[in-house]
């Protein structure tokens, strides 16, 4: 509770001296403290019921100014954000209107650095230390020529691979590939791949391709660290560990990352001037989708 702002000392406080009134007293006082509401608490404190606590995937230290504008510049709210590092490597994203804080969660997943960027939502009661932040949500390629794709079967797929989310809702029939939104928890490697089979049919494994996939560890599959850093060098001194894992498992050139900073984009001649949002190359910033995992 200490480090969660000045306004969250206040309520630990005023919590503990309500609880001993009547100390002393008639007994029936005793019982007749006063209980707090939600309302009671978020009055005159922060509202955070708009904010999202996060930290990066990383154990480098996070340039926290660079970091700020390249998220801002990323996420472009309509009514701004605040963010401030409330503990070592933990981060308060502070939105100010709905629409943005699910514009953000649905832009997952990003990175600064080649970092991944998890988030969750906050409610206000809870210390942000204490909100749980390993899961992010991401969309897949699943390829196969060999399915008919209706949500039914998106929502098996994707909890096959981790959990199940959304289904793109442009999936077609016969389409080269079916788009599913899954949540993973980073404490597990990656799915490389799904077994499938119909009725009495051959198994068959359609193709996975993560898109927007930050980078990760070839040999063991987590995204928190990279090949050069896997633990699995110390196991096998003096060999190379074995790849498990192909870089085909990101997808390439997904189409919303492609032109999306084009209208933020100016001419190098025009830079001089006042830029139309004051941002310049945010994506290529932040983004590590193509980016290789050094
Ligand atoms: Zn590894």
């Amino acid at each position: 509770m200490e480090d969660g702002g000045g306004g969250g000392d206040d309520i630990s406080v005023d919590m503990q001296s309500l609880s001993v009134t009547g100390e002393g007293a008639e007994k029936k006082e005793e019982e007749q403290g006063i209980e707090l509401d939600e309302e009671d608490v978020e009055e005159g404190v922060e509202d955070f019921s708009l904010s999202l606590v996060g930290r990066f995937l990383t154990d480098k230290v996070i340039n926290f100014n660079a970091m700020k504008q390249t998220m801002a510049a990323l996420w472009r709210p309509f009514m701004g954000v605040s963010i401030r590092e409330v503990d070592g490597g933990l981060y308060i994203f502070q939105f100010f209107h709905e629409v943005d804080v699910n514009r953000v969660l649905e832009m997952s997943p990003v990175t600064f650095n080649n970092n991944l960027l998890i988030l969750a939502r906050m409610n206000g009661f809870t210390h942000p230390g204490d909100v749980p932040l390993f899961h992010f949500d991401i969309w897949v390629k699943v390829r196969s020529l060999c399915l008919v794709y209706d949500r039914r079967l998106a929502e098996k797929i994707g909890n096959e691979i981790s959990h199940f989310i959304a289904a793109d809702p442009n999936n077609r029939t016969w389409s080269k590939y079916m788009r599913v939104r899954v949540r993973l928890d980073v404490r597990n490697p990656l799915k490389k791949e799904i077994q499938l089979r119909k009725k009495q049919g051959e198994w068959f494994r359609p193709t996975l391709e993560y898109e927007k996939l930050p980078s990760f560890c070839y040999i063991c599959g987590y995204l928190d660290h990279t090949e050069r850093f896997c633990r699995s060098w110390l196991l096998t001194p003096g060999e190379v560990p074995q790849r498990q894992f192909e870089p085909e498992l990101r997808a390439s050139g997904h189409r919303n990352n492609l032109s999306i900073g084009a209208r933020w984009l100016r001419d190098p001649l025009n830079l001089e001037g006042s830029s139309p949002g004051g941002i310049h190359s945010s994506d290529t910033a932040s983004n590590s989708d193509n980016g290789r995992d050094t």
